[in-house]
């Protein structure tokens, strides 16, 4: 090899290891004297191009004081993990292989560590052997690729042709959502032509649960849309109930799972995972509790053949699909790909089932840890702890707020804020292998030493 490519390598790798050695100690947040280093990213393109090191320099030295911690192990927002080492690790030399996913023939290895993921997968949330899936660019696009199979499977069962002639005259079929459903399910509604306020809302109740009692009718037009983990509360709807009653009627289930569907790896939430397998799609996230490079989600579909008629280029594509063979771009949306199936791959071989139900009980312990860490303190704590997400108030919205502020600034941790059911939270998702029981500590106390501070303006 070239020694200049050879000495720029090393040179990103040291980079990257440094940040990732000091990511655990430095302050979550992004200071203003970090956000004004951003400034020297500012300037006309150059006529003449930058030395690659130097590329690499600027980078590093601009650029990563102005991320935020996400690594580390105290950040505590957007139900995000962070990437397990062994799957940076696959990612450098997957970047290095630079490899195009479409196709098999693009990229053998891509398209075999996605059959062997997915078969893993499927294994490990129970789901049949021979469901069909694909990797996208996180739970938004995998809701939205279930829901274009469901879309095909409800019209093509009515005789309409919906890839070939769109929605134009097409039967009406009827989308169930709940209160809590999340913005991104609404999302892929709208984009599928389906219509984000054309739904039927079912009620939820103190939890976000989808009320069953309050579920219209169900019939073989409808798709109902549930969830597996609650974004403010973790909680899950009564999939068992929702698909016993979808199967009888023909309906389609489908199950935004975006970080929940993990805890299917784990016996010790049965209760509440229980029918989630009975569904007909599952959307889920790498880059949340499976801790993952960005940006990866999966879908996956009981009727591989629905998917495939709704994401597969054209029909004359469908005539290179071997009988054998599972080829990738017949399921995706997209086209050209990275091949973010190695880091699933990568984390799912470190990890095991039993790896990965360890992390999701752990992170769940410390949800636990923190609920009772802020209840002992005299704050209230607006949810069932029951998964790994905990609203707590600190009073007044305002007080939570300025709370939230100090807390952020201080950069011990890192938590946002949510509206849950009219009261104003701090969110606090514990979703990252990276914490420890001394992040949880360190959190908490910091927390609470903001809580008080704010509240009675004394230092503690
Ligand atoms: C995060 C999340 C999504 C969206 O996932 P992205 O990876 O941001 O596309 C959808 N649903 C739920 C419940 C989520 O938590």
């Amino acid at each position: 090899m070239n020694a200049e490519v050879e000495a720029l390598l090393r040179d990103a790798a040291q980079r990257a290891i440094a940040y990732v050695g000091a990511v655990r100690d430095r302050p979550v947040a992004v200071s203003a004297e970090a956000l004004q280093g951003l400034e020297a990213f500012r300037h006309p393109l150059p006529e003449t191009g930058v030395d690659a090191r130097e590329v690499l320099r600027l980078l590093d030295e601009s650029g990563s004081p102005a991320t935020v911690a996400t690594a580390g192990g105290r950040f505590f927002g957007l139900v995000v993990g962070g990437a397990l080492p062994a799957t940076v690790a696959a990612n450098w030399l997957a970047t290095a292989w630079d490899q195009n996913a479409c196709f098999r023939h693009t990229s053998p290895v891509a398209a075999t560590l996605e059959d062997v993921s997915l078969q893993w997968m499927a294994r490990m949330f129970g789901l049949p052997a021979d469901v069909g899936g694909a990797f996208v660019t996180g739970a938004s696009m995998a809701n939205f690729a279930a829901l274009a199979a469901a879309r095909h499977a409800l019209l093509s069962r009515l005789g309409w042709d919906v890839e070939a002639q769109g929605l134009y005259g097409a039967p009406e079929i009827r989308v169930i959502v709940s209160e809590e459903t999340h913005v991104t399910v609404g999302k892929a509604l709208a984009l599928l032509g389906l219509g984000r306020q054309r739904v039927t809302v079912v009620p939820t109740d103190r939890h976000g649960r989808m009320q069953v009692s309050r579920l219209p009718a169900l019939d073989d037009r409808t798709i109902v849309c549930i969830q597996a983990g609650n974004v403010n509360t973790g909680a899950f709807d009564p999939a068992d109930e929702v698909c016993r009653m979808a199967r009888q009627a023909g309906a389609w289930v489908h199950v935004d799972g975006a970080f929940g569907l993990w805890a299917l790896a784990s016996d010790k939430f049965d209760t509440r995972t229980q029918g989630i397998a009975l569904a007909d799609s599952w959307a889920t996230d790498g880059h949340k509790w499976l801790n993952v490079p960005y940006d990866s989600g999966i879908v996956l579909v009981r009727d591989a053949a629905a998917l495939r008629a709704a994401m597969s280029l054209n029909a004359a594509y469908l005539a290179q699909d071997g009988a054998e063979q599972r080829e990738p771009s017949h399921y995706t949306p997209e086209s050209s790909r990275r091949a973010r199936g190695v880091e699933i791959w990568a984390a799912l071989l470190h990890l095991g089932r039993q790896g990965v139900a360890g992390l999701v009980e752990r992170t769940c312990g410390y949800a636990r840890v923190f609920a009772q860490g802020l209840q002992a303190a005299g704050f209230e704590v607006l949810n069932e702890v029951a998964l790994n997400q905990v609203l707590v108030s600190f009073g007044s919205p305002a007080v939570t707020a300025a709370v939230i502020e100090r807390l952020q600034e201080e950069g011990i941790c890192w938590c946002g804020g949510t509206v849950w059911q009219g009261r104003t939270a701090m969110r606090i998702s514990v979703s990252s292998w990276a914490t420890t029981e001394a992040d949880v500590q360190a959190s908490l106390q910091a927390m609470v030493r903001a809580a008080k501070k704010t509240v009675d303006g004394r230092t503690y």
